[in-house]
């Protein structure tokens, strides 16, 4: 039987980008898993401690992320559904994958060295500013690797982005096995979407994000039509011309090309032709109207299951308590190998 894990950081309202490239995948394995198969899908808080937050919108951003999952349509009976942070078995098993984990491999991390980079003076670049730099966000891939890891889980549908990190957790589940001359971890794979890698309305050359400052670089699975159209009208694109599908030399009108594939599930060359001597404005307007079609029930679910507080805080207590019961054998285990019993 498979076990299917992933995780979303509760930083905001998920994305086009969070939504094509990650969670229609854990709603569509939640419909063709077999029986047997289990499904667990966590909203990771510790991973968003790596970045500064406010103490008041990370509490709201947890709810109302189980929320926007439960209206995408996770359903909590067939999947365990939970936070993270009320699980300590993630971070317990993470401090034993650190002890295993070698650090040049981290300094290798993409996102790792982003940061690096961006904490550079720009004037002598061996002048960090360390007050951007947290160890959290050195060591976060080892954390997301236990959070997979101690679910023994063989499944992992996530995002392009995250391709890097998995491959860690790959190497941390065959070093461990090793170390101890033990099979206690399963090697976990990587499941991606037909689609794709959504790029910044605003600043096409890097991907859609949350936590990216500027909000009209993103759609929101809770954006209103009207919404919506402003954002996709204001989309950075190009003066090329008419519509062509040319991801290197015109990123932002791929990006929309891309965005419109996803939404009405058709091949991205095969949309692209259809716009033969078009511009963007018919475009820019079909694509808002194929996002619309695709997110107005969840948006309407969201703003129904919200208000449920109660509901919500049960989902929360059956998740967390199934969570930490299954990923228990796992750390029995575990602690036995090490020799921590
Ligand atoms: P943050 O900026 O806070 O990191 P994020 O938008 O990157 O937020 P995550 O919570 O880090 O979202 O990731 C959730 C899932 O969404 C992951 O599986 C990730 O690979 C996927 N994902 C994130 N951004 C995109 C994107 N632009 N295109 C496709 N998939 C994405
Ligand atoms: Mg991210």
């Amino acid at each position: 039987p498979r076990v299917v894990f992933s995780g979303i950081q509760p930083t905001g309202i998920p994305h086009l980008g969070n939504y094509l490239g990650a969670l229609s995948n854990w709603v569509k394995l939640q419909k063709t898993a077999a029986p047997e198969d289990e499904l667990l899908f966590s909203i990771v808080g510790w991973h968003a401690l790596t970045l500064p937050q406010d103490p008041k919108t990370l509490s709201d951003s947890r709810m109302d992320m189980l929320a926007t999952l439960l209206a995408i349509g996770i359903d909590p009976k067939r999947s365990i559904l939970f936070h993270q942070d009320q699980n300590q078995n993630h971070t317990e098993l993470a401090w034993i994958l650190s002890c295993l984990a070698p650090m040049g491999k981290l300094q290798r991390m993409t996102t790792w060295k982003a940061k690096l980079a961006a904490s550079r003076n720009a004037n002598d670049e061996s002048e960090v500013d360390e007050s951007l730099l947290n160890v959290g966000l050195f060591t976060y891939p080892i954390l997301q690797a236990a959070d997979i890891m101690v679910y023994k889980a063989t499944h992992i549908p996530v995002g392009e982005d995250q391709k890097q990190h998995l491959e860690l957790a790959k190497n941390l589940a065959d070093t461990f096995n090793r170390a101890y001359k033990a099979g206690v971890f399963p090697s976990p794979h990587l499941v991606t979407t037909p689609c794709c890698r959504i790029l910044s309305l605003k600043d096409p050359t890097s991907k859609m994000s949350k936590s990216a400052p500027d909000t009209a670089s993103r759609v929101l699975l809770t954006d209103t039509f009207s919404a919506i159209s402003l954002k996709i009208k204001a989309s950075v694109t190009d003066s090329l011309g008419p519509i062509t599908y040319d991801p290197i030399l015109r990123p932002g009108t791929s990006n929309l090309l891309t965005i419109l594939a996803a939404c009405v599930d058709e091949d991205v060359h095969s949309v692209a032709g259809r716009y033969e001597g078009k511009g963007h404005e018919a475009l820019k307007g079909d694509v808002a109207e194929a996002i619309e079609k695709m997110i107005e029930g969840p948006r309407l679910e969201f703003e129904r299951i919200r208000g449920e507080r109660g509901y919500l805080e049960e989902v929360a207590r059956d998740g967390a308590l199934r969570a930490r019961e299954r990923s228990e054998e796992t750390m029995r285990e575990v602690r036995a190998t090490v020799g921590l019993p």
